[in-house]
């Protein structure tokens, strides 16, 4: 059994919300650069131009790249043979939240309730997710998750006989509706199959794979670039304004399902796609 002071816990989860905050995903503003070779529009080129100097200037300047600094998603994969000291494994990843925010001036978004709405200034809660998984490890993802996106997230129940045409048509239909409220160019994280929750967190995990990684089923990797080329034929591009940079990256994640049921999670990621990842 393996021994981990919750202490180090809260320390890496500082440092990850402080660092993403100020350094959007690398990959992601390497694609951004790729994709104004192809932007026909000249006002499409001209917004990528700037996120991708927002993103350089965020970067050597120390400061949030963008002003709505998330609501921050953990997933915490702790291992089996692992015994957590030092108090609760919930209290100290909040702890690392409400030191990172505060340290990293970074702005409070999240409010107390959702009907009473009282900022509780910090940005805690984090919503966690915890997995068990084999070994003596832990593994911690953080996500400071933009809200223009989230928005834009839906999740629906589809027919088994709506099949995979249903699945590329719903999705091409949300997105030239969503327009430029989600902040494209975007990432869209799909979560196929099991049950309406379950959608929805592979949606959610689906955002953490490396950018662009395709998945490894053969037919789930070519949904992914069917949906995207599609996307990005809608002509929405950079922050809606028209072009045919949409979307980044599209990752499916699938799971069993019931033979009624083909359920489908969008879950949109901006241009701010902010991410880190720790092991201990
Ligand atoms: S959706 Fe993303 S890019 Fe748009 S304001 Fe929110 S965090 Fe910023």
């Amino acid at each position: 059994m393996r021994t981990i002071d919750v202490a180090d816990i809260t320390a890496k989860i500082r440092e990850m919300a402080i660092e993403s905050n100020y350094n959007v995903d690398s990959d992601y503003v390497e694609r951004l650069e790729a994709a104004k070779a192809h932007e026909s529009s000249p006002l499409g080129l001209r917004i990528l131009n700037q996120i991708t100097e927002n993103a350089a200037l965020a970067s050597a300047e120390r400061v949030p790249y963008c002003q709505d600094t998330g609501l921050s998603i953990v997933f915490a994969n702790v291992g089996q043979e692992v015994r957590l000291t030092g108090g609760s494994l919930e209290d100290a990843i909040n702890e690392g939240i409400r030191q990172g925010y505060r340290d990293g001036y970074l702005r409070g978004s999240v409010v107390n309730d959702p009907l009473r709405r009282v900022n509780t200034k910090d940005n805690t809660p984090a919503v966690i997710h915890y997995r068990v998984v084999p070994g003596d490890r832990v593994t911690l993802y953080f996500a400071a998750k933009g809200t223009g996106s989230e928005n834009m997230s839906i999740a629906r129940m589809l027919k088994p006989s709506d099949g995979r045409e249903g699945v590329v048509r719903t999705v091409i239909d949300h997105v030239f509706e969503s327009g430029g409220n989600p902040c494209p160019p975007i990432l869209l994280g799909i979560g196929l199959g099991g049950s309406i929750e379950k959608a929805a967190l592979i949606a959610k995990w689906s955002l953490f794979r490396p950018l662009g990684r395709p998945s490894p089923d053969p037919l789930v990797a070519e949904l992914e670039k069917d949906i995207l080329d599609a996307v990005n034929r809608t002509g929405v591009g950079p922050m809606g304004m028209g072009g045919n940079t949409t979307c980044i990256a599209v990752h499916i994640e699938t799971y069993p399902c019931h033979i009624g049921a083909l359920p489908i999670c969008i879950n949109v990621e901006c241009h701010a796609h902010r991410h880190a990842e720790v092991e201990l």
